[in-house]
């Protein structure tokens, strides 16, 4: 009888301590606090707390019903989304108030019985209806969509199939019935693989979000040069077509820094970023290297191609207008661009590419230089001003 209850204290602790480990996530915490509340709805009605059946059915009616309730709010909010307070305020009100008015005014325990159920079911299926872009998330978030949606549906068929036209006639029969045996392997089955799924979910979050953090510029949002070093050695090994690099500097950024202060730098690298991820095609990596210096990995991307991608990125950086950079002027940045070779190295490829970077530098700033373009008089782009 305890089993339930048992089980689901264990799972409430372990949604605390994973809150624990990390505090921004609420979720966990509104997961504990259903597991609390459903081992109290199932211990009041085990122990028969308040004694009398009609406070009984009651009390541990609305425990369950704010248990599911916070379940189902726990996974939503780990997605974003929610119910609402007050839908679920109203969704405690109404049950309640049904299964006392099927108890006082109109004993019924057949209709108390389906009111439960069905409107737990209800609840978890309008949830993982909310979570169905689940299902083309991770395989963490497939699983737990898909446990989700199963123990939500199995309310349905489960009393049906236990309960029929029938119900138990006394507290004996109701403890003895198939309906209630049937309830308890459910919830423990399923109850403990939602659970299961939930925590797994939450530790991959934790997971994604520690690689984030190594992997990503916190400034800038694009790869720092980990990141991005990475992600050049994932492209090296299942090397396919020729693999470009165009290296990107900002003129004159210390000259930034010292008239507008280095807020303003900041601002103006943020812009910078958000102008390469937004002006690049979808397969290039952008990652900032350090500084104001940049780099945009381009797979399958020929010599001619590289050429008019960092043109374009250049072109992009000097026309964009974003907010803070109207302040400081026309912000501009040098290009070099140049194609891996068939034996260079990455090492290699990116020293060569500095080289022309510099050379962009030294021959008047704004400009993008590349190397072995087919025709030869592309070898500099001059820009007009
Ligand atoms: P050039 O046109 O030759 O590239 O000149 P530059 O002034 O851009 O180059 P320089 O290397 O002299 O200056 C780079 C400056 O970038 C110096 C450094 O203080 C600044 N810087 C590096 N990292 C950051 C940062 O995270 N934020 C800000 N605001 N400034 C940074
Ligand atoms: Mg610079
Ligand atoms: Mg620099």
């Amino acid at each position: 009888m305890l089993m339930v209850p048992g089980i689901l204290s264990v799972f409430g602790v372990a949604f605390v301590c994973a809150w624990f480990i990390d505090k921004k996530r609420d979720y966990l915490l509104l997961l504990a606090g259903g597991c609390a509340l459903f081992a109290c709805g199932a211990t009041s009605q085990i122990f028969g707390l308040p004694p009398g059946h009609g406070p009984n059915a009651v009390v541990s009616g609305a425990l369950y019903t704010a248990a599911v309730l916070a379940v189902a709010e726990g996974v939503l909010l780990r997605s974003h989304q929610r119910l609402g307070w007050r839908l679920d305020v109203v969704v405690v009100c109404a049950i309640t108030l049904a299964l006392a008015w099927f108890f006082y005014i109109d004993r019924n325990l057949l209709v108390r019985i389906y009111i439960q159920n069905f409107g737990y079911g209800a609840i978890l299926l309008v949830a993982a209806l909310k979570l169905r872009s689940l299902v083309r998330g991770r395989l963490v978030d497939k699983a737990l969509f898909w446990v989700l949606l199963a123990f939500a549906l199995h309310f349905f068929p489960r009393t049906l199939l236990t309960v029929g036209l029938s119900a138990p006639v006394d507290r004996v029969a109701f403890a003895n019935s198939v309906f209630w045996q049937a309830l308890q392997l459910s919830l423990a089955v399923l109850g403990v693989g939602l659970a299961f799924a939930i925590l797994a979910a939450a530790i991959a979050d934790v997971i994604d979000d520690l690689r984030r953090e190594r992997d990503f510029d916190p400034l800038t949002g694009v790869l720092n040069r980990r990141g991005f070093e990475d992600r050049v050695t994932m492209l090296m090994k299942n090397r396919c077509g020729t693999t470009s690099l165009a290296l990107c500097d900002i003129d004159k950024f210390k000259s930034i820094n010292d008239t507008y202060g280095h807020d303003v730098g900041d601002n103006v690298l943020r812009e910078v970023g958000h102008l390469l991820r937004t002006s690049a095609r979808k397969r290039d990596i952008v990652g900032r290297l350090g500084g104001e210096e940049f780099a945009v990995l381009l797979p399958d991307t020929d010599a001619r191609e590289a050429h008019e991608c960092a043109e374009r990125l250049r072109a992009a950086i000097e026309n964009g207008t974003p907010v803070t950079l109207d302040a400081v002027g026309p912000v501009t940045a040098s290009f070099g661009v140049g194609s891996l070779g068939p034996k260079e190295t990455w090492k290699g490829l990116y020293k060569r590419v500095d080289l022309l970077l510099y050379q962009a530098k030294r021959t008047g700033r704004n400009r993008t230089v590349a190397d072995d373009l087919p025709s030869r008089i592309d070898r500099q782009t001059e820009v007009q001003s």
